[in-house]
């Protein structure tokens, strides 16, 4: 039975990934120091055979006993509110996290695979963006301290893969929605969506013309597996490439929720990516990967969770 942490395990995607291997027949440690994760999302597992909880910022030295067959690090503030509240635990667990988890993986002889970011891309000049483009990142922005964190993440990754034989994954998560997003994490599909089901204007920052590409995260999940039992260490782009502007999701999330909102247009946060796309061919390659959840199902599935979430704590 394979023995995989999940640091950042009871966020968004960690709590996903700790179903999703669990089922497959991993055991699994998650490991959060609940900054931004959440015990609800995990919850269901406590008590599960092979299931284990460790609060702990992971920027701090980690000691596991046992061994430990694959590492997966995705512990960061990940939502751009988040990381405007958080800016330096965004850059110490992108930075010294990234390290300490590397180094739990070369002590243990583990698999480690990073959870980096579309982010790394920045506002792109290259448009749909492949694994090649380097990026147009603004260092001192407020986006930075995430963007940056996640670049040094991935240079340090390669040089655990290089110097000492550690074997590593990156893989770039683009834009992903689905159950137990946080209500209040200021992304856009959360954000609407309880907008939206509460009647209120949906706030769209800029003319709403930037574009995003969703992804639901049971397809995401499915790739990040796919890729960690891959043998391919360069950067791969998981995503959807089924591009939107953002005001075109406002008005999608108003007719399949039937909801009275108007559109509201707001200022344009600095440094907002204006388009963003993920080029999946490698994926596809390498992975044999490709979404499979259309827009209006996974749409669907979130409205369903946040009907139910806001039914028992209203915000
Ligand atoms: N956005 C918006 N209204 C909101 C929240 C976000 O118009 O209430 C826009 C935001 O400016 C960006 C896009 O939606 O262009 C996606 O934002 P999100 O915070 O979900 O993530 P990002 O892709 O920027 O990291």
């Amino acid at each position: 039975m394979p023995r995989t942490l999940i640091t950042g395990g009871a966020g968004f995607l960690g709590s996903h990934l700790a179903d999703a291997l669990l089922n497959r027949g991993h055991e699994v440690i998650c490991m959060d120091n609940l900054i931004t994760g959440d015990l609800r999302n995990i919850e269901h597992l406590f008590g599960q055979d092979g299931f284990l909880f460790i609060r702990q910022d992971v920027t701090n030295y980690i000691h596991l006993p046992g061994p430990i067959d694959n590492i997966l690090h995705f512990a960061s503030p990940a939502s751009p509110i988040d990381y405007l509240k958080l800016p330096i635990q965004t850059l110490k667990v992108g930075s010294l996290g990234t390290h300490k988890a590397l180094g739990l993986a070369k002590e243990k002889n583990a698999r480690f695979l990073l959870a980096s970011t579309s982010e790394v891309y920045g506002d792109p000049l290259i448009h749909p963006q492949k694994e090649d483009y380097w990026g147009n990142v603004n260092p001192i922005g407020p986006r930075g301290v995430y963007d940056e964190a996640k670049r040094f993440a991935e240079a340090m990754t390669m040089a655990y893969n290089r110097y000492h034989g550690v074997e590593t994954r990156i893989v770039r998560i683009f834009n992903t929605y689905g159950p137990r997003m946080r209500v209040e994490d200021g992304r856009v599909v959360s954000t609407f969506i309880t907008q939206a089901l509460q009647n209120q204007p949906l706030t769209v920052f800029g003319d709403g013309s930037q574009t995003r590409s969703f992804c639901f995260v049971s397809d995401e999940v499915e790739g990040i597996i796919r890729l960690l039992e891959s043998d391919v260490s360069h950067p791969v782009n998981i995503g959807n490439p089924f591009e939107m502007t953002v005001k075109q999701l406002g008005e999608q999330v108003i007719e399949l929720i039937g909801s009275q909102s108007v559109i509201e247009l707001k200022e344009l946060p600095e440094d907002d990516p204006k388009v963003r796309q993920p080029d999946i061919t490698l994926a596809q390659h390498h992975l044999d990967w490709a979404p499979k959840v259309s827009l209006r199902e996974g749409l669907e599935k979130t409205i369903e969770y946040f009907k139910k979430v806001l039914a028992s704590q209203p915000i």
